[in-house]
């Protein structure tokens, strides 16, 4: 790990110097299309987006009624699904434009991809579905493998619909359901809906002039091609032996990626525009006789250790001990401001940024010890503070630039690659010819259909969602909203977020599930929280909201701060952990609240009152 105590780092880092230099690199790339720079892979650029791997079969729409419809199949969706059987739903069906569940696992299959969180606390409910991962850092394909044994274990996939894309969700008031449509012509009912929506699913693309031009061969990492290089994720890409290949993009799948292409490629360009910051990896395989020799609920306590530990909550002990727990002071400077340590803010904040330099030094030392041109070390150094930027862990990415056949090219005073031509790339007046462009260029992250408005949302009296959540979303705990029964989110809304973004959603599936069950305990079947209540909780995050807009503000552009935008949205500041510990407060004394009273029964209406 990079980072050692602060006591000795102070020495020798002059910050007004580093805030200079940080500021000029961030000047370098600011965009002023900003987030306009990008294109999503739709209309003309649908090839980008279409499912390589399972083919599309034809089948008849369906027009039955379930229980509860949820909307995603990642591990957000799978793991609602699997609590909602827990609590007694019998037709739960899972419906996700992929052709099987596993979210972002599914479309992520990029030689190389591996999660950067132990997989002991990354991969939910292991205990149960019996996994074993085989390393501290899981390969994608071992992941895509668990999300199918959840679905398996859980009775998931009779009721499930892949390749199936719900585009409008209709309340009906005197049945007390909703009316759920898709591309696909079904017209079915569901009692509940759950909307998942993922965040790492829909690829996109720079805006590049002349990228339709280009006549090679071209695809997004999202969507590999391995009919056309060969290989698995594994590696052995023996259709790029004799290719020049360009790969576009140095985020965390670049990383990942690049090693693999630098050693396949007959030569590979890596066009960067920001560096990475990537520190050691460290992936061992795991043995197998540990996991037997744990207690039972062993991964429940590990993973609120992990959370703990990355959201600088007192414990006992590390039980991680990786490059997330070691940075989490780095972590919460972004998630949620400084953490709270009794010293003065402003002291606080200048020692979080003198960590924070002290820790950036031993990465961009880390990038001259390993890379033996100059030039090219210089240019692979990140110049911005640690949480700027996902951060990357790898032991092969920067050794790729020591090959003789990898050339990195820096595009950072064109705003990223200039043009394409039909044979190549342009940046500043260079062409680089090349047989293949691959764009490891990221996602449209967060876009939900519901926010973006391609799953128009209607509830009680023809209300339509995004025009009663025109001045942003208003829910209560980031799940529900007045006007909208049955109907839950999940994802980052109005809640509390963290890097082992699982966790998160394995809190949201099993609160989701305790609410429906209780529901369908009192034999209501009708969730709405009241306008009090979600008018209660808008107040709760605006009274303990803590700007880190200023942070933000200083940052290199990229998808953290809007490409430099720096809006964020309202949420839960405190952190995941006092929120976790808030929701189940509120399920102890509150849960009753949202929950409208059976038809005929005393006190007919809703209940819902309180917020917390
Ligand atoms: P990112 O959005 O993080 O990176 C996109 C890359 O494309 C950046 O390097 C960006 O440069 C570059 N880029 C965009 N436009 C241009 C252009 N016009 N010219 C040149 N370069 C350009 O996407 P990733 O797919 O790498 O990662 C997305 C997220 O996926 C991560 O943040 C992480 O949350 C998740 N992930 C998680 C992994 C895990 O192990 N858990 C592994 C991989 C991904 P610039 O930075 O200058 O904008």
């Amino acid at each position: 790990m990079s980072q050692t105590p602060l006591s000795d780092s102070i020495h020798g880092i002059d910050l007004e110097v580093l805030r200079a230099k940080y500021r000029r690199e961030r000047d370098r790339r600011i965009r002023p299309d900003g987030l306009r720079q990008y294109r999503s892979a739709a209309g003309e650029f649908g090839y980008y987006a279409t499912d390589p791997y399972v083919p599309r079969a034809d089948r008849e729409p369906v027009t039955d009624r379930v229980d509860a419809l949820v909307v995603g199949g990642g591990f957000g969706g799978l793991l609602t699904a699997a609590y909602l059987k827990k609590a007694g739903l019998e037709r739960v069906r899972l419906m996700d434009e992929a052709g099987d569940v596993g979210g972002t696992w599914y479309w992520n299959r990029y030689p190389g991809i591996h999660c950067d969180i132990e997989s002991t606390v990354y991969l939910p409910l292991l205990e149960e579905v019996r996994t074993i991962p085989a390393l501290r850092y899981a390969q994608g394909e071992q992941i895509r493998r668990h999300a199918v044994a959840l679905a398996e274990h859980f009775g998931l996939y009779p009721e499930a619909l892949f390749h199936t894309r719900a585009t409008a969700l209709r309340w009906l008031d005197p049945d007390g359901e909703w009316l759920v449509e898709t591309d696909r012509g079904d017209r079915m009912r569901a009692t509940y809906v759950v909307v998942s929506p993922g965040s790492l699913s829909q690829p996109k693309l720079p805006g590049i002039p002349g990228i339709q031009d280009f006549r090679g061969h071209t695809f997004h990492t999202s969507r590999w091609d391995y009919a056309y290089t060969g290989g698995t994720a594994d590696g052995e890409l023996t259709g790029l032996r004799d290719k020049r290949v360009a790969v576009v993009g140095t985020g965390a799948t670049g990383v990942q990626v690049i090693p693999h292409l630098a050693r396949d490629a007959q030569h590979l360009f890596v066009f960067q525009r920001t560096p990475a910051t990537v520190d050691v990896r460290d992936n061992r395989p795991l043995d197998p006789r540990w996991f037997q020799q744990q207690e039972p609920g062993w991964q429940g306590r590990r993973m609120d250790n992990f959370l703990a530990s990355i959201t600088g909550e007192p414990v006992d002990e590390d039980m991680i001990q990786d490059g997330w727990t070691s940075t989490s002071r780095l972590q919460r400077a972004y998630l949620s401001g400084v953490q709270e340590t009794g010293l003065p803010r402003q002291e606080q904040q200048l020692l979080d940024e003198l960590l924070d330099a002290h820790t950036m030094n031993g990465i961009r030392s880390r990038v001259d010890r390993i890379v033996q041109d100059p030039a090219t070390a210089q240019l692979l150094k990140p110049w911005y503070r640690y949480m700027c930027k996902r951060p990357c862990f790898s032991d092969h990415y920067l050794q790729a630039f020591n090959r003789p056949n990898v050339t990195l090219v820096d595009t950072a005073d064109h705003g990223g690659i200039t043009r394409m031509t039909e044979s190549g790339v342009v940046v500043g007046d260079q062409e680089y010819q090349v047989d293949c462009v691959v764009f490891a260029t990221g996602f449209d992250v967060g876009v939900s259909g519901v926010l973006s408005g391609t799953l128009p949302v209607t509830g009680r009296g023809g209300r339509v969602l995004l025009e009663t959540w025109r001045e942003g979303p208003r829910t209560l705990h980031g799940f529900y909203s007045p006007g909208f029964p049955n109907l839950f989110h999940l994802g980052s809304l109005q809640n509390a977020s963290a890097v082992n973004f699982v966790h998160i959603l394995h809190e949201q599936a099993r609160h989701i599930a305790a609410v429906v069950g209780r529901a369908e305990q009192l034999g209501s079947r009708t969730v709405e929280p009241g306008p009090e209540a979600t008018e209660s909780w808008q107040a709760t995050l605006r009274q303990v909201a803590v700007d880190t807009t200023v942070f933000q503000a200083e940052c290199t552009p990229g998808y953290y701060n809007g490409e430099g935008r720096t809006v964020r949205p309202l949420n839960y500041s405190p952190g995941p952990v006092a929120f976790h510990d808030l929701l189940a407060r509120w399920r102890a004394e509150h849960l009753d609240e949202v929950i409208a009273a059976r038809p005929g029964s005393a006190g007919e209406g809703s209940r819902a009152g309180a917020g917390r």
